[in-house]
């Protein structure tokens, strides 16, 4: 099955992933400012999603 292998990014720098384009962002509220990003761009762009969302949450074990 092949879903949920797009990502998304709105235009605050939210990545979301999905098979369609989220309908609004979670982070700053707007709507349908999601666009896809470029395959050979995922990586680069979770990487720094990653370490935004890390660096202030350190203590989560979970
Ligand atoms: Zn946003």
């Amino acid at each position: 099955m092949k879903s949920k292998n797009i990502v998304w990014e709105c235009a605050c720098g939210y990545i979301q992933h999905g098979d369609t384009m989220p309908e609004d962002c979670p982070k700053c509220f707007r709507v349908a400012e999601f666009s896809p990003v470029p395959e050979d761009m995922i990586e680069e762009k979770e990487a720094e999603h990653i370490l935004s969302m890390t660096s202030e949450d350190e203590d989560d074990e979970d």
